[in-house]
């Protein structure tokens, strides 16, 4: 618990939210500035700013309830299609150091096209993808430097 968080605050009951799901690890709600309807937050109960703190249960615990979140979000919002975003780092959008992941459904474009307000149809998350070519070379090295680390 960090005195100081908004997402602490919300699972100390402190703060309200549009709560979706709980369980001893993992707590997830409604975002308050959705991309699109039914934006989900899902959030460790443990406080850690950057995923690669977390302990491997609790994202063990993220990583089991996600699935069924998404499948109830899909049912409920009528959308089959969605991203997972988890963003860490201020550099990477992360605004509240906490860590969540995003699950924000992506209303098919196509249905209206022009319509861009949270909720419609052509909402969702916007994905700008500047793809590189990976150079070989310099992947085995990578690869090597990386499976080292991971010890
Ligand atoms: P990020 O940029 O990945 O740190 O995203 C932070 C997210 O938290 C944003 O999408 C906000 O809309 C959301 N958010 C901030 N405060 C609250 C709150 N009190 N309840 C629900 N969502 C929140
Ligand atoms: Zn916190």
């Amino acid at each position: 618990m960090d005195p100081n968080c908004i997402f602490c605050k919300i699972i100390a009951g402190d703060i309200p939210c549009y709560k979706l799901y709980e369980d001893g690890r993992v707590l997830a709600f409604l975002d308050v500035g959705p991309l699109s309807e039914g934006h989900v937050l899902v959030i460790p109960k443990a406080h850690a700013v950057q995923l690669g703190e977390m302990a491997d249960e609790v994202a063990a615990a993220i990583g089991a309830v996600l699935p069924r979140l998404a499948r109830a979000v899909s049912a409920a919002t009528g959308t089959g299609a969605y991203n997972i975003l988890q963003n860490n780092g201020e550099v990477a959008g992360q605004v509240v150091m906490h860590v969540h992941f995003h699950l924000i459904p992506k209303p098919d474009p196509t249905r209206a096209p022009d319509s861009k307000s949270p909720g419609s149809p052509g909402s969702g998350l916007g994905i700008h993808w500047p793809a590189g070519q990976i150079d070989p070379e310099a992947a085995e090295t990578l690869a090597d430097k990386i499976t080292s680390a991971l010890g």
